[in-house]
């Protein structure tokens, strides 16, 4: 490609970005396509020579585009609802230009040193220590692995040579994500190494049952390693008691990281921040800004106040890596399993500029006042329950019928293309997700996905 080529397909790209942001309302949200049916259009073998721009691009409107579930769309509300704002967009773009891999100092200087300070200011956004070492990984199921080989490495130094000793036992409660199950199969723990601590009726990991569950194991000879408190469980948005559980990593000297991937963006605004409490005395802690903070995939922010032990666990340098430069230089691929590592940061630094934190918390205070609102919508009908508090943007219910009806009442919702909403069990039994998270969600979207509920739920059999 020639650049006046590149400038003149740059302009149209640019476009119809603009447009596609502009009308995405006019898409469904949930593609209407079966498995294997966009495979069934597209050839079998590459192409054995060149292609013209062009023609890709109209392919991809024909073909790819038509086959994608539009995250970016302001009635996207299944799982955890996100954002690619414009800001990021370009970002992503002038870092695909850069095409810079920050695997040490000298590979990406730039890359290493705003990755620093933009976690720093999202640390003073959030309330944190600022003096906390801070890195970007890709999502916070890796940053999960990097905290059980930190808390492995921290009991044990020597496993980092001979590998794991049998025993080593990780806490969490029953509604943490599963990706603490993948970090510990992935570290060679194995599932049955992770407790899974009862909740109280709002949902948050008693803190008592842990301590019994930790004596008990020290009892039977197993190694507790690590407890992970969750700011945001990802089934129902609530908060463990997180001052309690630190009390407790303390005294069992045990490695505590607090997941906060989504709830911890709500501490950008003062009115939410109290969720934070406790979580500065954490080992390590993530938040995603590719979740609530308005940052497309994929980013996690995740931070140690031990960056020694995480430096000891991960840091090899082979003499092809090795770099003479200033002792201050930090080299990335110290810190992770990975070496090479994109230019995150850069978009983050994009969007955090562009919003400021007041504009970010309003866009955060705005999506739970519409969670709040809706919730209420749902009560003062009469035909729903909310099973869940309502402490973020996201909202838990029900339609009063059977787990048959629930299941239809989301099948319905989701077929008409309006809008995407995705469920969950809470105490046993089926319940719907209401995600509120996107840049370009209104209050007449939620009221929309509300009016359309009601319009839906009485076609169910009773
Ligand atoms: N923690 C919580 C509370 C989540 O909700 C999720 C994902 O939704 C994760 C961790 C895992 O996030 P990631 O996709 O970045 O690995």
């Amino acid at each position: 490609m020639t650049p006046n080529e590149f400038r003149q397909q740059g302009r149209h790209v640019v476009d119809w970005i603009a447009e596609y942001l502009e009308t995405i309302r006019q898409r469904p949200v949930l593609p209407p396509v079966a498995p294997g049916e966009l495979t069934a259009q597209l050839p079998t073998h590459g192409p054995e020579s060149p292609e013209p721009m062009a023609r890709i691009l109209a392919d991809f409107e024909e073909q790819i585009v038509p086959a994608t579930t539009h995250w970016n769309h302001p009635r996207f509300h299944a799982w955890f609802a996100n954002s690619g704002t414009p800001p990021a967009i370009l970002a992503e773009a002038l870092c695909a230009a850069l095409n810079v891999n920050g695997m040490v100092w000298k590979s990406g200087p730039a890359c290493t040193e705003l990755e620093q300070v933009t976690l720093r200011w999202l640390a003073q956004w959030m309330g944190l220590p600022d003096s906390w070492f801070a890195m970007i990984h890709d999502t916070a199921s890796t940053a999960g692995v990097h905290v059980l080989a930190c808390a492995r490495h921290r009991a044990d130094p020597e496993s980092r040579t001979r590998g794991n000793r049998p025993g080593y036992m990780v806490y969490c409660s029953e509604l943490a994500h599963s990706f603490v199950d993948k970090a510990a199969m992935t570290v060679g723990f194995g599932l049955d190494a992770v407790r899974r601590v009862p909740v109280d009726a709002a949902f948050r990991l008693q803190p008592h049952a842990l301590a019994g569950m930790i004596a008990a194991d020290r009892a039977r000879g197993l190694l507790p390693v690590c407890i992970v408190a969750t700011v945001g469980t990802t089934g129902v948005a609530s908060v463990d008691p997180v001052p309690e559980i630190a009390a407790i990593s303390a005294r069992e000297k045990m490695w505590l990281h607090v997941d906060a991937a989504y709830g911890g963006a709500a501490a950008v605004s003062e009115r939410y921040r109290h969720h934070l409490a406790g979580a500065e005395l954490a080992d390590s802690f993530v938040v995603n800004p590719h979740k609530w903070l308005l940052t497309p995939s994929d980013l996690c922010a995740f931070y140690t106040r031990d960056p020694a032990t995480l430096r000891a666990a991960f840091s090899v340098a082979p003499e092809f890596l090795r770099t003479a430069e200033h002792p201050a230089a930090v080299n990335m691929m110290d810190y992770s399993f990975q070496l090479g590592r994109r230019f995150r940061a850069l978009k983050l630094w994009f969007v955090m500029r562009s919003y400021g934190r007041q504009g970010m918390a309003a866009v955060i205070e705005s999506h739970c006042e519409m969670a709040a609102g809706f919730a209420r919508r749902l009560l003062a009908d009469g035909r729903f329950e909310v099973v869940a508090p309502v402490e973020f943007s996201l909202v838990c219910f029900r339609y009063r019928g059977s787990d048959g009806d629930n299941r239809a009442l989301l099948e319905a919702i989701n077929a008409t293309g309006h809008a995407f909403l995705s469920h969950g069990a809470v105490d046993g039994r089926y319940a719907l997700r209401m995600a509120i998270g996107n840049w370009q969600t209104t209050p007449e979207d939620v009221a929309s996905v509300f009016d359309l509920i009601r319009e839906l739920a009485p076609s169910l059999k009773q």
